[in-house]
Order: C-alpha cells, then structure tokens, then sequence
C-alpha cells in the first residue's frame, strides 16, 4: 500500500525558460519554501488553479491534486462514470477543506452514485483522506 502525504503549494507567479516551446509555472511549497516547476510537483501536491474554466466547488475553489503520471485531478470536477452527468449542482467527490489546510474527499453531501469517492487514474487507484493520497 502506497501513501502520499498531501502538501500545499502556490503559484509564485514566475515561470521557467522556455523549454521545448512551454514555460511552466514556478510553484513554492507553502511549508518548505521549495520551488519547483509544476510539472515537477510530487505526488499528493495541492494546489489552488488560478483562472475561469476549471472546476470549482460551492466555495468557489478549484483545488488539484497531483497524482501518477504527472496527470492532475481536479477535485471539484466531473467524474468520467458520473451517473448525473446533467444535474450541475452536484459534487462527484465531495470536499472538505480549503486551501492550506487538510484536505478530506468522499461522497458525504450533494453527490451522485459515481464511484465511492475515490480517485482513478493509470497506475492508481485510491482515495485522499486526511490529508493522505493512499491506494487502495
Ligand atoms: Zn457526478
């Protein structure tokens, strides 16, 4: 069984060289005050993604979390087996907290009968509870 400890970050507003035609966003670990690239965030990073267009929840966050594969998910999303695909009221994972602190999902509230509020994505398949990414 693997875990992942979940830690915040931010985006500091720089971006690195262009590489290959992309420059990335530099994003600081709100604990440490490491820097990274974000495509270099470790696995069970947190972070709030600045902009329209991404999904948010009730309280108008769109929070990710980084998992294998460099592949995000987007918490406040749609889940690809959503069996309410046209109720847009609905979380398909439910979450509980906010930016900075500990972040809990499961299908405690408005919610659909996707999935048991886990996470799927190649080479994983877990949940985020307590602040833990851990396979299951
Ligand atoms: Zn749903």
């Amino acid at each position: 069984m693997a875990e992942y400890r979940c830690t915040w970050w931010e985006y500091t507003g720089g971006y690195s060289e262009f590489k290959e035609g992309v420059a990335s966003p530099i994003m600081r670990n709100l604990e440490t005050d490491d820097e990274v690239i974000s495509r270099d965030l470790p696995i069970g990073a947190l972070w709030i993604a600045e902009g329209d267009g991404y999904p948010k929840g009730p309280d108008g966050l769109a929070i990710c979390c980084r998992l294998h594969g460099h592949h995000t998910w987007f918490i406040d999303g749609r889940a690809s087996d959503c069996t309410m695909p046209d109720d847009k009221e609905h979380r398909c994972w439910v979450r509980h907290g906010i930016g900075g602190e500990t972040i809990h999902v499961d299908k405690d509230g408005n919610t659909c009968a996707a999935g048991a509020g886990s996470i799927a994505t190649t080479g994983f398949h877990g949940f985020l509870h307590h602040g833990v990414l851990r396979d299951c």
